[in-house]
């Protein structure tokens, strides 16, 4: 008795695609509006901006994240280093009650 091997090809299915990934809402502009300097009005119109381009990124609490891990500097995830401090210190508290 002959034993007869067959082999057919999987179907590759194009729509399996890796999934599209959300595209950050500062992707287009200028990185330094993201980091206003000093608290002169200027600097204070330029934090507002910033937020707002946050206001509209679908990636705004993995950055926030990212920010309060990294201890970095500028806007990121919608807020400044004064208010990532106050999270963190409400975070430790929060944490230590
Ligand atoms: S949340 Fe982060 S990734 Fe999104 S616009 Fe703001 S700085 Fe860019």
């Amino acid at each position: 008795m002959n034993i007869v091997r067959t082999y057919t090809r999987r179907q590759v299915s194009t729509a399996t695609a890796a999934p599209v990934r959300p595209r950050p809402a500062c992707a287009d502009e200028d990185p330094d509006l993201f980091f206003p300097t000093g608290n002169d009005p200027a600097a204070l119109e330029q934090f507002a901006e910033a937020k707002a381009v946050c206001a509209r990124c679908p990636l705004t609490a993995r950055c926030l994240q990212t920010a309060l891990d990294r201890n970095e500097a500028g806007v990121w995830g919608g807020t400044d280093e004064q208010t990532r401090r106050l999270i963190k210190i409400r975070t430790f508290h929060g944490a230590a009650a």
